[in-house]
């Protein structure tokens, strides 16, 4: 392929607002452009790296037995409605209306394909023979997301690898989801991601456990607890620690109220009467399924929302400050959950550090008045003890007994083992060998294709430019041509390596060798190969990898078996 005519020049132009260096990258390397707010245009040399991660997710999905079809994103929303999320998802939908109005039938665009892909299989699932069946998909998805970012790496519109797994039973659906976790594990290899897995929540898919597989990244979106011997990493909407003690728990006293004008945070009433936050009791309001609730925690304590909602809840919001007047009869900043509760107030969840503590401050209910001495057992109102807290960085694994670092990472990929929740809703049931009727067990397994693109360059890159895997790079040989003269023996390198199955592309613009290396650094392509008068005279062309520094002469007959064997070198490393 010739540069010219590789519609490469578009990285001449300077990126609008690049956020991140892969996204800066993907801009200035002229791989996508940005149509509107999180939508891109794949350009070429984008497309074929997108190309080869397709066909090892395709290799890898076939060997371990998954077979692809391709469903629409078009969708009706009735088929949502009679799934068991349709609300939740809601929050992410796109939703299509015909222009014409010949139909007045609402549609979605797509968000993921659970309902769809269960509707299908109910229709043709009869017998436990037809199992195990995992089905997969390339295919665009749709997510109106509040905050479409980084380039590919939270769009609107992406490319997701999707699979549905199903099976007779429980234990059945774990094989199946430990193929595609194995096969998640060879993929990322193969694409050059250093991935791993961490425990998940399963949030609104429902289900019995689930990984997410992340890269490490300082400006990902997903936060990660791990212990530094790897025995222990979780999503940190999952992640359990033990919350450092407080230093010292006194015996039961009357509690006694006190004055704290102007005091309303946590902070407040640490700085102006030297209560320690983890002395403190602070009292969220929330609006859990249409209920007020109160969940408690230390001062010192952030509430980890995924654990509530994981408690039973399937929509939580924090009570705005008016809700929180009308129900409590006091403005956020002096709540306390004192017995006799509001009337209003339907339940208490404490977390389980609040369990037994006495000596602990909290608001009086009664603006500029907090109680202190408040011994949590004989004095608050708690239905229920849980683990509410989001873990600390430094706090200790319960079981290994190891401090937690807390990290951000880009989530690439997410696999569920659902059970039941779809194939009841949408009727996938089959006739078991002892001839029951059972819906069959549900695992579902995504890739973020275009997220992982993009991630690649942000794990492979260096100041000057991209530097792609062997495996997946546009092409695997940059020849930069840099005297006009040699065009035709550049011509003749490029069918020679080409019947050998590697790509080239050559560098055959007018421009000055500065830019062409400069470019070459950018586009980040594994072999570099310059032709020039200057290198045939001493000898041959420039050999040169994208991620070493030295460059070596290579005879000119003698490219096409030197480059193969690097290449084969790369490919095998990687
Ligand atoms: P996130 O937490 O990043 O919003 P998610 O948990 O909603 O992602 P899943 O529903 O698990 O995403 O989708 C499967 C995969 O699709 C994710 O692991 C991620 O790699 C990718 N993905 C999800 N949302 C986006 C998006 N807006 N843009 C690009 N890729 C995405
Ligand atoms: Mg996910």
């Amino acid at each position: 392929m010739k540069y010219s005519r590789a519609f490469l020049q578009t990285l001449r132009e300077p990126p609008a607002e690049a956020e991140i260096k892969s996204h800066q990258l993907l801009l200035r390397a002229g791989l996508a452009r940005k149509l509107s707010a999180g939508v891109y245009t794949l350009l070429p040399a984008g497309l074929r790296v997108l190309h080869h991660i397709e066909r090892i997710i395709r290799e890898e999905m076939n060997r371990a037995g998954a077979i692809e079809l391709l469903m629409p994103a078009l969708q009706p929303a009735e088929l949502w409605k009679r799934g068991p999320r349709y609300d939740a998802a809601r929050q992410v939908m796109f939703t299509a209306q015909s222009a014409t109005r010949r139909t007045s039938e609402e549609t979605v665009l797509g968000p993921t394909h659970e309902e769809v892909v269960t509707d299908l299989v109910a229709s043709v699932l009869a017998s436990y023979r037809q199992l195990p069946l995992t089905l997969y998909q390339i295919q665009t998805k749709f997510r109106d997301e509040i905050r479409p970012r980084f380039g590919l790496m939270r769009g609107r519109e992406f490319l997701m690898k999707d699979a549905y797994s199903f099976d007779c039973d429980s234990d059945r659906a774990t094989a199946s989801y430990q193929a595609m976790y194995n096969a998640y594990s060879r993929i990322f290899r193969r694409i050059g991601l250093h991935a791993f897995a961490v425990e998940a929540d399963t949030g609104v898919m429902g289900g019995s456990f689930s990984h997410e597989f992340v890269v490490p990244c300082a400006v990902g979106e997903s936060e990660i607890a791990t212990t530094d011997d790897g025995s222990y990493a979780a999503a940190i909407e999952k992640a359990v620690s033990l919350a450092s003690p407080r230093p010292h728990n006194p015996p039961p006293v009357p509690f006694e109220k006190f004055p704290t004008p102007n005091v309303t945070t946590i902070e407040d009433l640490t700085i102006k009467h030297g209560v320690a936050a983890c002395c403190q009791v602070k009292t969220l309001v929330y609006i859990a399924d249409s209920r007020p609730v109160l969940f408690l925690l230390r001062g010192d304590h952030v509430l980890n929302e995924a654990k509530v909602l994981a408690a039973g809840f399937s929509q939580i919001r924090p009570a705005t400050p008016e809700e929180i007047v009308s129900m409590m009869g006091c403005p956020p900043g002096s709540l306390g959950a004192l017995k006799p509760l509001p009337s209003s107030i339907t339940r208490v969840i404490a977390d389980e550090c609040l369990r037994d503590q006495h000596g602990m401050t909290t608001g009086a209910n009664e603006e500029g008045f907090h109680i202190r001495n408040i011994s949590v057992p004989r004095d608050l109102h708690v239905d229920e003890y849980r683990d509410l807290r989001t873990a600390l960085d430094g706090e200790l694994h319960p079981t290994t007994r190891r401090p937690l670092r807390i990290s951000r990472a880009i989530e690439v990929g997410h696999v569920f083992k659902l059970g039941t929740k779809y194939s009841e809703a949408f009727g996938a049931r089959f006739l078991d060998t002892d001839g029951q009727s059972k819906p069959a067990f549900m695992g579902c397994y995504g890739i973020g294709v275009t997220r992982c693109l993009q991630a690649i360059i942000e794990q492979h890159h260096d100041e000057n430019g991209i530097i792609w895997p062997a495996s997946v790079a546009p092409w695997q040989v940059a020849l930069l041509l840099l005297d006009e003269s040699l065009h035709e023996m550049a011509e003749q390198l490029e069918t020679q390596l080409e019947s050998l199955g590697i790509t080239v592309l050559v560098d055959d613009r007018a421009e000055r060798p500065g830019v062409k290396f400069k470019d070459a650094d950018l586009l980040g392509l594994p072999l570099r190969l310059t032709l020039g008068e200057k290198s045939l005279n001493s000898g041959g062309v420039e050999l040169k990898l994208r991620a070493g520094k030295e460059s070596t002469l290579v005879p000119v007959q003698e490219v096409p078996t030197q480059v193969q064997l690097v290449l084969n070198q790369l490919l095998t490393a990687s």
